[in-house]
């Protein structure tokens, strides 16, 4: 059985391989911030919600990935909620083809890359959200931006209780993926500082355990950044010519010693490597550029 665990007055969370969270409105009425990666994950939070003697009446995602949203569809199908989201993720809920197709260089890709992991089930919404407080029937919240894991993601504020999202990862769940997604090197550190400047009682992680003080994992999560950006350094610096984007991405999975499931699997890691590149490149340290035999090849500059 599903049970809410009280974090304050009024504020819940549903532990799971993503944690939910519930927010109570006026009237037995409830917020819940994500609903968890498909029907399955959405039917426990609707079962604790009913065995409690709540009423979903708000679904508040906080970004676009699949694993936070595939629930909704069911739960406004099954409640009428309303659906709330970050203004520059709303377009994937409303099209999750988007997810896969964009990890897969912009085209459609095959179709163990649109598992459920990547692409959820299509779904409205009703309010797009910005950053700053915002009010849920009768309910203050502060909507904090923490970009960088996803371009619009938002963590959620309720009192001194923090949902962070994936701003973060937990330890051990760094420890278990060998490599963090993090769509933007520079913005996830700067999303990672801000954390470290709030003053939340509690942080709530999406994939881990909530702690009372957040600074080892943020620690933990900067030193997984570095340590990628510094295994990609030295793979372009050890090389005696540019190297091929494939051969890096390879090459830092080796390292890091990941093997991946299958092509959704894969294609994540990818783009987490090529968010290093790009910090790489952005930063003046490496250059990339197109070979008569059309392979894009990565170097550091000033060779
Ligand atoms: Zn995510």
């Amino acid at each position: 059985m599903s049970k809410l665990c009280e974090l304050a007055d009024g504020v819940h969370l549903l532990p799971g391989s993503t944690n939910l969270g519930v927010v109570d409105l006026a009237g037995g009425r409830a917020l819940a911030i994500d609903s968890g990666l498909d029907e399955s994950a959405a039917r426990k939070l609707l079962r604790a919600l009913q065995e409690s003697g709540r009423r979903l009446t708000v679904i508040l995602s906080t970004h676009s990935h699949a694993d936070h949203i595939g629930g909704n569809a069911f739960l406004v199908q099954r409640t009428g909620c309303r659906v709330a989201a970050p203004a520059v993720e709303a377009s994937l809920l409303r099209a999750p083809a988007w997810e896969p197709l964009y990890l897969f260089g912009g085209a459609y890709p095959p179709a163990p890359a649109r598992s459920k992991f990547l692409m959820a089930a299509a779904g409205p919404v009703d309010l797009v959200l910005e950053p700053g407080p915002v009010e849920f029937e009768g309910r203050s919240l502060e909507l904090v931006p923490l970009p960088g894991h996803s371009p619009g993601q938002l963590g959620v504020l309720v009192g001194n209780v923090l949902f962070a999202a994936d701003a973060y990862f937990d330890p051990p769940v760094l420890e278990k993926h060998g490599l963090p997604y993090f769509a933007a090197v520079q913005e996830s550190l700067a999303t990672l500082d801000r954390l470290e400047s709030l003053t939340a009682g509690l942080v709530i992680p999406s994939h881990g355990r909530p702690v009372d003080d957040p600074r080892p994992s943020l620690d933990a999560n900067r030193r997984a950044l570095r340590q990628g950006l510094n295994h990609a350094l030295e793979l372009l610096a050890g090389a005696g010519e540019g190297i091929p984007t494939e051969t890096v991405v390879a090459s830092l999975l080796h390292r890091l010693g990941i093997r991946c499931r299958d092509l959704g699997h894969y294609l994540l890691c990818r783009a987490a490597v090529l968010a290093y590149l790009t910090h790489l490149v952005d930063t003046g340290v490496a250059a990339v550029g197109v070979g008569d035999d059309n392979v894009p090849r990565w170097e550091v500059c000033g060779r």
